[in-house]
């Protein structure tokens, strides 16, 4: 292949512009020339695809968001928005391209794969929720935002005597959940993957206060419920603390990225493109047990693939986790 194109796409994550660096460098040190495209699909279909050079990625590498911009294009889940964003890519000459992006993103990386045109997927997402690789770019850069906001609450929370839920993103995966409420010492951690009492939670606030506790800090994944439904379940349960619910929201998926996640950035763009370059597109990079790996986008769960269609419905062949496996859950 001699000439590909970038995008990123869906919610914006650290790392992303660490990713597009490195694809671009890399397709440029190969010899290929490269392309942008900006808002993802949205981009595609408009035809705002434009040259890339190595200059343009300068200075990107610690940068938080993405310059090539990210949107949320419903109109790709259609088959006419696919083929006018192939076409698109046609007329530019783009023989591949790179789509840095989370779950949804994928399912588009997909339907370009199933019309046969060569895309290979870079999992970038704060949520971890990926199929096909342990960590995402983005993670522990979300992690490391939500662990310092939790130290803060921790110190008012202790001074107050007060019980807060603090509640953090990742959809409905409790990945950043798990390791931010572990790395800050929670007493209580609630994840959509795992049921909890709610009587229990309450007991155990209450166990926590008499034992001499003078905070209690509850760890809530986004996808179990929001923060405030779970304070007024709490109430209700008979919970008589001083309660407080602080929702972190957007921090988590701003800042500059974390050097683990710059350099997880780095080695699956430059994957994407070896891959690209052998003409091997259908593939979604990832990694595994500290090595990068790849696995067909489509396909057969026996082959590894990460989606196989049914009917033309999209099949998540082996859905996300959370690491429960790491934690013994
Ligand atoms: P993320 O990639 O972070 O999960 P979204 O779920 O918003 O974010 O997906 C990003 C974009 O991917 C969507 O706006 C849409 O353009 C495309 N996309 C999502 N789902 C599909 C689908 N089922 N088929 C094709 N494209 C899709």
């Amino acid at each position: 292949m001699k000439r590909i194109a970038v995008l990123t796409s869906g919610g914006d994550a650290p790392g992303m512009n660490a990713a597009v660096r490195a694809v671009v460098r890399k397709a440029i040190y190969e010899g290929m020339e490269v392309f942008g495209i900006n808002y993802g699909y949205a981009g595609m279909v408009a035809g705002d695809i434009f040259p890339l050079t190595g200059r343009d990625v300068g200075d990107k590498i610690s940068r938080g968001g993405t310059f090539l911009y990210s949107a949320r294009f419903p109109e790709f889940a259609e088959v006419e928005g696919q083929l006018a964003g192939i076409e698109q890519l046609k007329k530019h000459g783009i023989e591949g391209v790179v789509v840095v992006g989370g779950d949804g993103s994928y399912h588009g990386a997909m339907r370009l794969t199933e019309h046969g045109f060569p895309a290979v997927g870079v999992p970038g997402t704060i949520d971890n929720d990926i199929v096909g690789t342990d960590y995402t770019i983005g993670f522990d850069t979300a992690v490391t935002t939500a662990l310092d906001a939790i130290d803060k609450i921790r110190d008012t929370s202790s001074s107050h005597k007060r019980t807060f839920i603090v509640e953090v993103m990742g959809r409905s995966a409790g990945d950043i959940a798990l390791w931010a409420g572990i790395g800050a010492g929670a007493d209580e951690i609630l994840i959509p993957e795992h049921d909890f009492d709610v009587n229990e939670l309450v007991a155990s606030i209450k166990h926590g206060y008499k034992n001499g506790k003078n905070h209690n800090i509850i760890v809530l994944a986004e996808g179990v419920m929001s923060g405030s439904e779970l304070a007024k379940k709490v109430k209700a349960a008979g919970d008589d603390s001083d309660l407080r619910v602080s929702t972190l929201g957007h921090i988590q998926r701003g800042g500059t990225p974390t050097a683990r996640d710059r350099v997880l950035a780095s080695w699956m763009g430059a994957r994407a493109v070896e891959l690209l370059k052998a003409g091997r597109g259908g593939l979604a990079v990832g990694i595994h047990n500290e090595k990068l790996v790849e696995s067909p986008i489509l396909g057969s769960a026996e082959e590894g693939a990460l989606f196989s269609l049914d009917n033309g419905k999209i099949i998540v062949n082996n859905p996300h986790k959370a690491n429960l496996d790491l934690f013994k859950l």
